[in-house]
């Protein structure tokens, strides 16, 4: 037998130190309660057979299964591990955030996104939607490889915004700089027409996102007055969303004000975010064009909280994120009530990375039922997502689980104590 070469072996003893794919190990779950998210109901006493990071069957009863390691999370409720479509993970909001793109480099940056990705993963959250940041990118494909632990992250990539909009990359600085800088054209995700819509969307697959993010209106923390008029034309955005569907992706629309929000619903976007402002008549505009709401209560809250506080936030983004975040909540139980089709998500890196099951909360305390709160963020976002094989504990489903102790459906804050998840088959956190 010929000798293995030396240089090989550190590799191979790296591989086995690493948090790298599913091993074989098949595992048997004995959940005392099963969220099934397709019917929105509780299931008392199931075995989830777990088999090279898929669901091999989901059987009644807790009997053992011969060949598989049981688990035991009789006392809990075992759920689909669940998505949250809008966060950024390569930050965090604090009082320094303003002056971080002066100061930090990328390679720190996405060494602190670790962290981050982490506390999302160990919070319940085993996919997540990157709404935009460049390094994110690298983020996903790590963890993708096994090298860091974290969701799987579906990318933006940079954000789309139109001259001095939301996400305009020199926004807020000086001249000098500017100039220095040069002006952002569609390459940096800046654009002022269809032609150039196509190209920042082609630039966004050159780099390797998995769909796109835009900023249909002005943002509540940009350095910049508005945080509500109307940013792209309905061209603009229509250019996007059939320029992405070229390449498999959709397209989601930042949006707090009202003509913003109707110009990307006909425009054809799949997910309006935030949605502030929307009333009786954009609720029928989605309604009738099928598009999601994710509403984000979380990042909100947050913001009006913060909005209180001598200093956090510069004074030109004091007023929005008093007027605007305190709106959201009211907006979200609006839409629910109106039939909108709503999906999970945060804006967690506006609040804070790990603590997203407040958003569960949050919508209960507006009016939707526990069950339905779950689903948002298991069949729902995975409908949003395309990923036919994530958001339910079913046969040849992705194993991603995870569980709280008791019944989330009587008390949803039982899933801010996540204390077992699973993501393809692997257990990243379980019970003491
Ligand atoms: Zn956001």
């Amino acid at each position: 037998m010929p000798k293995r070469p030396a240089r090989t072996l550190p590799c191979l003893a790296l591989s086995l130190a690493l948090p790298g794919p599913a091993l074989a190990e098949r595992l048997a779950l004995h959940c005392g309660q099963l969220f099934d998210a397709a019917s929105g109901r509780l299931l008392a006493e199931r075995t989830v057979l777990v088999e090279d990071g898929r669901i091999r069957e989901v059987r009644t009863g807790l009997a053992a299964v011969e060949g598989a390691r049981a688990v035991d999370l009789r006392g809990h409720t075992c759920s689909p591990g669940w998505i949250d479509l809008h966060v950024h993970l390569d930050g965090q909001s604090s009082p320094d955030s303003y002056s971080e793109g002066f100061r930090l480099n990328p390679e720190f940056t996405v060494l602190r996104s670790v962290g981050y990705a982490r506390k999302t993963l160990h919070a319940g959250f085993t996919t997540v939607r990157d709404l935009g940041g460049e390094t994110v990118l690298a983020l996903r494909d790590a963890i993708d490889q096994g090298l860091v632990e974290g969701p799987r992250i579906h990318a933006a990539g940079k954000s789309i915004a139109t001259t001095g909009g939301h996400a305009d990359p020199t926004n807020g600085m000086s001249r000098e700089l500017r100039h220095a800088l040069g002006t952002p054209g569609p390459a940096e995700g800046v654009i002022d027409s269809p032609e150039e819509a196509r190209q920042a969307v082609r630039q966004r697959y050159k780099e390797g996102s998995d769909l796109i993010k835009i900023t249909a209106t002005g943002g509540v923390l940009s350095y910049a007055r508005s945080g509500d008029a109307p940013q792209f034309t309905v061209d603009e955005v229509r250019a996007v969303v059939e320029t992405a569907r070229d390449y498999g992706f959709h397209v989601a629309a930042h949006a707090h004000g009202k003509e913003g929000m109707r110009r990307a619903i006909l425009g054809g976007v799949r997910t309006i975010e935030h949605g502030t402002y929307m009333d009786d008549e954009i609720f029928a505009l989605m309604k009738k064009h099928g598009t999601w709401y994710v509403p984000t209560i979380s990042a909100g809250r947050f913001v009006a909280e913060k909005a209180k506080e001598d200093g956090y936030y510069p004074e030109i983004v004091r007023p929005k994120a008093a007027r605007i975040g305190a709106q959201i909540q009211a907006t979200f139980a609006r839409a629910h009530r109106a039939g909108v089709k709503i999906a999970f998500g945060t804006d967690a890196g506006v609040s804070y990375h790990g603590d997203n099951a407040d958003e569960f909360v949050f919508m209960v305390e507006a009016g939707m039922s526990p069950a339905e709160a779950l689903r948002t963020a298991t069949v729902h976002a995975a409908e949003v997502l395309g990923a036919g094989d994530l958001g339910q504990l079913a046969a040849g489903f992705r194993a991603d689980v995870v569980a709280v102790p008791g019944n989330p459906l009587e008390d949803i804050s039982l899933t801010r104590k996540v204390d077992f998840v699973m993501k393809d088959g692997r257990i990243v956190l379980q019970p003491d």
